[in-house]
């Protein structure tokens, strides 16, 4: 099997995580909590994921310029994904995440998008014709549109944070990727083009739909559950890859579920992302 090429358009954050006994409430100061950074966004998990699990990956980003950009690329580089689409923009700031985290691990976050709200579609620019592209719902639209546009390969949509999109988007995706609450947002339009549908389930498992009807489903894998950050950004990656190694539809989920059970074992959302030869033999553990 030759190795896919995947493009992946989509946001690029640092994650900035004060973790305390107890969360603020307005107007409120709260002290004496311990400070991690870690790299993030959906659009950078979803790169690092697909390159761990095999894939050569090209990013197309934009951040600002210095020390939060450095970081918030530091794992992607590291690990050879493709950066010369991430565009570095002197006059915004990298994308940041700020996560305040209490002893129950309920959380509060505030969202500065900064350069990833500056994409623009002459920044899609995909080259080599990849296997496939996945986008998610981080970055605007049109961006998200410039991709559908540039027509290689299987087109893939995580439909994350869910919000208003144009039809044609959900009509023309070959995948769309959604967890419960987005498949609530978006109910029936999502089967109109008779594509592929991946629902999300959580401990639940997945289920892949084709033009509206049930093709495949599979039961989450019983993990030890640490922390489910980046599930969902390792489901969609794997799922991707997957499908563009051209493996046949049940095979394909059952190694996302597989991947991404591997990710909720681990704290974080980056550093939890497992790599290929982990998900091989997980999967050869539980035959
Ligand atoms: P999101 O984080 O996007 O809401 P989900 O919570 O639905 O996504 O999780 C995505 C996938 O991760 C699930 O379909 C499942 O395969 C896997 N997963 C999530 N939670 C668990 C869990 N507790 N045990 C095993 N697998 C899990």
């Amino acid at each position: 099997m030759s190795t896919p090429a995947l493009t992946i358009i989509g946001s690029v954050n640092l994650d900035l995580v004060a973790s305390a006994e107890k969360l603020p409430v307005a107007g409120e100061t709260v002290t004496g909590a311990t400070f991690a950074q870690h790299p993030g966004g959906k659009g950078a998990n979803q790169a690092l994921a697909a390159r761990r699990l095999g894939a050569e990956v090209s990013m197309i980003a934009r951040t600002g310029e210095g020390p939060n950009r450095d970081a918030a690329l530091a794992l992607l580089r590291q690990d050879g994904v493709d950066l010369s689409g991430v565009v570095a923009c002197p006059d915004e700031q990298t994308g940041v995440a700020l996560i305040a985290v209490d002893k129950a691990g309920e959380n509060q976050i505030v969202v500065a998008s900064g350069a990833n709200a500056t994409l623009s579609p002459e920044d899609v620019n995909i080259e080599g014709h990849p296997d496939a592209i996945l986008c998610q719902l981080e970055v605007p639209t049109a961006c998200v549109m410039a991709a559908l546009r540039a027509g290689s390969g299987l087109f893939a949509v995580n439909l994350a944070p869910a919000g208003p999109v144009p039809i044609e988007l959900l009509e023309a995706a070959d995948l769309l990727i959604v967890n419960e609450g987005e498949a609530a947002f978006y109910g029936e339009g999502l089967h109109r083009g008779g594509g592929m549908v991946a629902l999300t389930l959580g401990a639940e498992g997945a289920v892949l739909y084709r033009a509206g009807k049930e093709v495949a489903r599979a039961a989450a894998f019983a993990v030890p559950v640490i922390d489910t950050t980046g599930a969902g950004d390792t489901f969609c990656a794997a799922l991707v890859l997957a499908l563009a190694e051209g493996r046949e539809e049940g095979e394909a989920l059952c190694f996302a579920s597989a991947a991404s059970a591997l990710a909720v074992t681990k704290a974080g959302a980056q550093p939890s992302l497992p790599w290929r030869e982990d998900v091989e033999a997980f999967l050869r553990e539980q035959d």
